[in-house]
């Protein structure tokens, strides 16, 4: 601190709602793994990332970007990347809108949509982002819990839904359980939302359960729905392209799209990342094989942990659920020190849990090694 200067204190300036908020968490930094464990290389679980080489197509169209410079600024529309989205989801591109990852266009809803003291609904345990934007706009938050196995509770949404919130955030899959909701479900609470609500449905990780018969594309589902509603989808996880940060939304109508347009920073997505989707949107074989290679490294890993006497949540995307027995931020700690990098959860209810994502079948090999010694050490 300089010591001439009184330290200056921001504090009693920043909105009631900020300084309340709890932080985003991102895990543990890997350069700290790295450091704490030693290993020059290590295994990072934590944010349920793609452990694949990208798409040849991806890396050639970002090439020839560059080479055509990079003074100029984006597409400020996107439109090539929102018409190409459009074509492959049979939607005009006027109701398309690009983010700066998905997670960009979250925070443009909440920002476009809510007011003080609305209400928000959405779930528990769940993805943090969807109650702290809300809370930004001092929106409060009401989180339907799951049931005991980590399914749907039909009476939890359909109470919490009848207290009329004004947006609701839905992810299918769910992070962090990686569970997914059957159509039935879907409907149940399409059914629910009232009509005058905007419904999200996030479905950061839809390419990973889309070969399930049993799962429901929202996009389908509510494309006939004669009410507001918008479908997240992301390059970010089964695309393998978080680096870029680009995701997208097809919303009910183009008016939804126009007013996210007014809150948004006019050049929100770089043109690297639109050149980048544009080709990874292109590359249907890439996609296909990550989901096929993540699909039987889940099952096999999922089978694996539960041999081992660890209880582990049917997931339908890239990422594990682990209740390890004991308080998880020792797990993580000990995992740390191994070299390898997972989320310990947080949330109440869950503190014996961690989420992990998987890597390649080397890769997982050696945290499922290291997390079931962990856990066996600390049975009595
Ligand atoms: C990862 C994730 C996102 C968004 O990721 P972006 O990189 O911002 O596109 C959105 N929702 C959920 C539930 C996620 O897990």
């Amino acid at each position: 601190m300089n010591p001439v200067l009184a330290p200056a204190s921001s504090a009693s300036l920043i909105r009631r709602e900020v300084a309340g908020l709890p932080r985003y968490d991102p895990g543990a930094d890997p350069d700290e793994v790295a450091a704490l464990s030693g290993s020059r290389r290590v295994i990072k679980l934590s944010n349920n990332e793609s452990p694949f080489a990208i798409s040849p197509a991806v890396a050639e169209a970002v090439r020839l970007g560059l080479a055509g410079g990079v003074s100029r600024y984006p597409d400020p529309t996107g439109k090539r990347l929102a018409e190409a989205i459009g074509k492959s989801l049979d939607v005009p591109a006027e109701r398309v809108v690009l983010g700066n990852g998905s997670e960009n266009i979250l925070e443009l809803l909440c920002r476009a949509v809510l007011d003080p003291g609305d209400l928000v609904v959405t779930q528990a345990p769940g993805f943090s982002l969807h109650e702290i934007f809300p809370r930004v706009m001092g929106a409060r938050v009401e989180k339907v819990p799951v049931t005991a196995e980590f399914g749907f509770d039909a009476a939890a949404w359909r109470d919490a839904l009848a207290a009329g919130p004004k947006l609701v955030f839905l992810a299918n899959p769910c992070n962090p359980t990686g569970a997914m909701l059957g159509a039935g479900q879907l409907e149940q609470v399409v059914a629910g939302t009232p009509e005058s609500a905007l419904l999200v449905l996030d479905e950061a990780y839809g390419e990973f359960a889309r070969p399930n018969p049993d799962y429901p594309d929202g996009l389908e589902a509510l494309r006939g729905q004669d009410r507001p509603w918008i479908v997240l989808r992301t390059f970010s996880k089964a695309y393998g392209l978080a680096a870029f940060r680009v995701g997208y939304g097809i919303a009910s109508d183009a008016a939804l799209i126009q007013a996210l347009d007014r809150v948004r920073t006019p050049y929100n997505v770089n043109q690297p990342a639109q050149d980048a989707a544009v080709a990874a949107l292109g590359d249907h074989e890439h996609l296909a094989n990550t989901v096929r290679r993540t699909g039987l490294e889940i099952a096999r890993v999922t089978d694996r942990l539960r041999g081992a006497g660890l209880r582990v949540v049917p997931s339908s995307t890239n990422f594990l659920f682990i209740d390890t027995g004991c308080p998880s931020d020792r797990v993580a700690r000990e995992l740390h020190r191994a070299g390898i990098v997972v989320k310990a959860w947080r949330e109440p209810g869950y503190e014996n849990y961690i989420r992990a994502s998987l890597s390649t079948p080397e890769e997982n090999d050696v945290f499922v090694r290291c997390l079931t010694e962990i856990c066996a050490k600390d049975k009595p």
